[in-house]
């Protein structure tokens, strides 16, 4: 109780120090806002409301009690208890619809009880069911209390204000001097009733926080029961990163078997045939025998290369160690740079067409430009490999219209014109190890990670990654980034500055 007392404290204390205009504002707005009558009328009702618990509590259970031994008594105590479970979800309904505070429902017992007996047992033991009827026992004379106060206030105020006015008109009741005394009696009945509102709404803060008090479970249950959900949620997690480190294994050493068993079989060939040379007093192989084997090898081992990069750029980001530098970056610059890279070898290897449009103007965004290029690479080298011949793989940049909450982002796509992605694989292409089509891209040399090391950096930028495709047309992927907001990141920056002199 008293923890909560100082909370609630801190809570109110602590907002209105840190905006004192607004608590003025608040103070001098509260006779023209619509909660300030809805306060009243709910410490009005409260007097009604209250005598009707206690009637029906009162006589429900003296009648119970009374008819127990003819065993009417045990329904009557049951439809008595039904109507103070009803009552308690009416008090906070009415709470929250009057009073604007939200009333957590009692927590449910986490093993649920199966027959009447055990119900009935269950909800007499939870603390929360006797703080209930209390409440309901109580909002009789807390409700006469707050009536009282609210009438009191309201009739004295208004008596205050009219009757100067009416005085004015009928000196018998106002005095001789009622015409000079008009104004200074107005100002009085004005003011006292501005602080009857505020000691009104004072009063349906304080019922509210006592109606939060004894109908809602208490601060320590709601604690303990959002611990429990943490604690399944990290159990869920723990149990999914099992499964996931589990799954790696398998899937890491399925690759590695590949590009391993055809490194061994040319090195074996390759011994083999040596040996077949020096016995026919051969110096050596062929020529294009020699090539054809080396190359092979050559090529097995960058994949084994690449596969191990790709496992280690996996490991740092699940171990969270994706170190990043964010900041706002020129993607134009880094665009035209991947342009300059790879449009060459589209064209030398593939006999595809890369071009790149950036929209003029285009703002910084918030990225790591080291990653951002590494991401591009990504989406483009993807696209090259999987356009035919004569294709073209187009990189465009450009701002999009500002969202909904006023943030701006960049759109930075590659499009190509090449085999597509069948609908039901377009969620799944992100996922590791995921190829769309297994057999023909472990010819083409994936591993079906590069997507989803992608995902993770776009991520890491608080940029979104998305796909559209359509079967034997092309696939667009775009990247969507954070424009750079640059007066803050220049105040951040200054700010960083100064930090680093003073050290
Ligand atoms: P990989 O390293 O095998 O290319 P990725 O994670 O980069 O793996 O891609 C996953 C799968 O998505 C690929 O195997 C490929 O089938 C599909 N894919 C990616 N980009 C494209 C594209 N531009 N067009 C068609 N399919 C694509």
């Amino acid at each position: 109780m008293a923890e909560t007392f100082e909370r609630v404290w801190q809570e109110t204390w602590g907002t209105w120090r840190s905006d004192w205009p607004g608590l003025v504002r608040a103070a001098l707005t509260a006779p023209f806002r619509r909660q300030t009558y809805l306060n009243i009328a709910y410490l009005l009702f409260s007097l009604p409301l209250g005598a009707v618990y206690v009637c029906v509590l009162v006589f429900g259970l003296v009648f119970g009690l009374a008819t127990l031994p003819i065993l009417i008594g045990f329904p009557v105590l049951l439809v008595v208890i039904a109507a103070a479970g009803w009552a308690n979800n009416f008090e906070r309904e009415q709470a929250r619809i009057w009073l604007g505070v939200e009333i957590p429902p009692p927590i449910p017992t986490m093993r649920p009880a199966s027959g009447l007996r055990d119900r009935v047992l269950t909800y007499l033991r939870d603390q929360v069911t006797w703080t209930n009827l209390l409440y309901l026992v109580l909002k009789f004379p807390t409700g006469a209390l707050t009536f009282w106060l609210t009438f009191e206030a309201i009739s004295t105020a208004v008596r205050l204000i009219v009757h100067p006015i009416v005085g004015m008109t009928n000196p018998a009741i106002g005095g001789n001097d009622a015409d000079a005394l008009l104004v200074p009696r107005l100002l009085f009945g004005g003011l006292f009733a501005f602080v009857a509102i505020h000691f009104l709404n004072l009063l349906a803060l304080l019922s509210g926080r006592f109606a939060r008090i004894m109908l809602g479970p208490s601060e320590a249950a709601l604690r303990a029961v959002a611990s429990e959900a943490e604690a399944a949620r990290e159990r869920q997690n723990a149990e999914r990163a099992e499964q996931s480190r589990r799954e790696l294994m398998v899937n890491v050493s399925h690759e590695l078997r590949t590009p391993v068993a055809s490194i061994r079989g040319h090195v074996e060939s390759l011994l083999m045939a040596v040996d077949e040379a020096a016995e026919h007093g051969r110096e050596s192989l062929p020529n294009d025998q020699l090539h054809s084997y080396l190359g092979i090898i050559h090529r097995e081992t960058e994949r084994l290369g690449a596969l191990v990069d790709d496992l280690l750029a996996l490991a740092r980001s699940e171990a969270g160690e994706l170190r990043l530098v964010v900041r706002p970056v020129d993607a134009a610059d880094v665009v035209n740079e991947v342009h300059e890279t790879l449009a060459p070898l589209a064209w030398r290897d593939r006999s595809v067409t890369l071009i790149a449009e950036c929209e003029p103007g285009v703002p910084l965004v918030l990225a790591d430009r080291d990653r951002l290029a590494q991401v591009l690479l990504n989406l483009v080298r993807n696209a090259i490999t999987h356009t035919p011949a004569g294709g073209i793989v187009s990189i465009t940049l450009q701002e999009e219209r500002p969202a909904a909450d006023g943030q701006r982002y960049v759109a930075l796509s590659v499009a190509d014109t090449g085999a597509g992605i069948p609908p039901d694989e377009l969620d799944k292409i992100f996922e590791r190890f995921y190829r769309v089509d297994a057999s023909r891209n472990r010819a083409s040399g994936g591993f079906g990670l590069g997507l989803s090391i992608v995902k993770d950096l776009v991520t890491a930028m608080n940029g979104t990654i998305g796909v559209e495709s359509r079967v034997g047309e092309g696939s667009r992927f775009t990247v969507r980034l954070r424009v750079a907001d640059q007066r803050a990141e220049a105040r951040r920056s200054a700010k960083q500055d100064v930090g680093t002199a003073a050290r």
